[in-house]
């Protein structure tokens, strides 16, 4: 699957690493790190985390 984050959209809230924080994770200047292409084990924690971004900064591209 590929995830992709819209870091102009992002604020840093954090809420991506907690539903998914094998995917997401902020660092100590609060910066946000990404896998773009996690397995698709991590797909359901993934769209919780797309679904919780306040700013809707994540987008998901679902395989057929
Ligand atoms: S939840 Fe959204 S705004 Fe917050 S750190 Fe993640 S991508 Fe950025």
């Amino acid at each position: 699957m590929k995830v992709r984050v819209d870091l102009s959209l992002c604020q840093s809230h954090g809420q991506c690493a907690l539903a998914a924080d094998q995917v997401f994770r902020l660092d100590d200047e609060l910066n946000l790190h990404y896998n773009p292409e996690p397995p698709d084990e991590f797909r359901a924690a993934v769209e919780e985390a797309a679904l919780m971004c306040p700013t809707q900064a994540i987008t998901v591209d679902r395989e057929v």
